[in-house]
């Protein structure tokens, strides 16, 4: 078992149940995330009992860079996991800080129609490690430390809830990685039963909502999932969501030419999301090849976030990243070719 999908709790009682103090398990988080060691040798203050049975049930376990692109404040990273598999995560500079956004899943299955990851069906679920790992690999190869976190890579997280559960948990563990909750967002395409059990689990970090529609015929349209988890029954649950955690929700919208830009839209999105704790993320949609749908002129995206703002809609324009390096979810894998 790989050590890096165990959180500090497993690890915790992984040693009682060796009749060792819990605290050996602080003490390993300790090496793993703060001097990031990549050896069980290296871990000096353990006694060299416990390092050998360490050695015995767990491996520290790496990931490959396969390639890097890079253009102004964005990098994006292609990794090969042990069974060969390929998965992406993206770096982006912000003045805020580094954020990245890593992957959940390889492929996804949720088929929205504008996604290119969507064309590449799921294959597996990632492990908590496989996740954990994009995170420490990329610190490790550009020398920094990333200070946001979002999960809107490939995959849908709450298609793989119990391992992304787990790798929030690690990565915000206060003797480990210590990203603060309200640094890490989880974006999901609406799977209400994972919304509710999330609602449960009291998880302080973001929750955005892949919207992209405000109504339940062109949400059906666009992303086939609504047709089982309908926007009316969506709304219910996220409003319970905002009630329960006092929170604020982000919407994702992200604006495709002729298909969801026009006024009667953005009224109509103004409508559905009034007097909620929330706010709206305008996406200007990032092209592929492989998909017909176009991005809206920027004068579009402009009255769109104009009629929102009127409507007493907290909007933003999310700024646009990586053009040059294919940075939209699943083009990068979509276009590599193995030399
Ligand atoms: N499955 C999750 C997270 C991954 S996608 C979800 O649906 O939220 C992260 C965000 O990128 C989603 O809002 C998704 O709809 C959006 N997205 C997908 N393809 C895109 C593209 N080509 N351009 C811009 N945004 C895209």
């Amino acid at each position: 078992m790989n050590i890096y999908n165990y959180t500090i709790k497993q690890l915790e009682d992984y040693f009682i149940s060796k009749g060792e103090k819990k605290f050996k398990a602080t003490q390993v988080f300790e090496w793993l995330y703060q001097k990031r060691v990549k050896s069980f040798d290296e871990m000096t203050n353990i006694k060299k009992e416990v390092i050998s049975y360490l050695k015995e049930d767990f491996k520290i376990n790496s990931l490959e860079i396969l390639t890097k692109q890079e253009d102004v404040d964005v990098i994006k990273y292609l990794f090969k996991l042990e069974d060969n598999n390929k998965i992406e995560a993206v770096l982006m500079k912000h003045d805020y800080g580094n954020s990245l956004c890593v992957s959940s899943q390889v492929g996804c299955n949720m088929g929205c129609r504008f996604c290119e990851s969507g064309r590449l069906k799921k294959v597996r679920n990632l492990n908590t490690s496989e996740m954990v790992l994009q995170l420490l690999k990329i610190e490790e190869d550009l020398n920094i430390r990333i200070s946001h976190l979002v999960l809107m890579g490939i995959g849908e997280p709450f298609d793989n809830y119990e391992n992304v559960i787990n790798f929030i948990d690690i990565i915000n563990t206060p003797k480990g990685i210590a990203l603060g909750s309200r640094h890490i967002t989880v974006s999901t395409c609406g799977i209400i039963p994972k919304i509710k059990e999330f609602i449960k689990d009291g998880k302080q970090v973001n929750l955005a909502i892949s919207l992209h529609a405000s109504n339940d015929k062109l949400r059906n349209e666009l992303m086939p999932i609504s047709k089982v988890y309908k926007l009316d029954d969506l709304m219910k649950t996220i409003k319970e969501y905002i009630k329960q955690t006092n929170r604020r929700v982000t919407f994702e919208y992200i604006l495709l030419k002729g298909i969801n830009d026009r006024y009667e839209n953005a009224i109509e999105l103004s409508k559905l999301l009034k007097g909620m704790n929330c706010y709206v993320n305008l996406i200007p949609y990032n092209e592929t090849s492989h998909i017909e749908f176009k991005k809206s002129d920027q004068d579009t995206i402009l009255k769109f976030y104009d009629t929102l703002k009127k409507n007493n809609i907290g909007v933003t324009i999310r700024r646009e990243f990586g053009k040059k390096v294919s940075a939209a979810c699943g083009q990068l894998r979509a276009n590599y070719k193995e030399e």
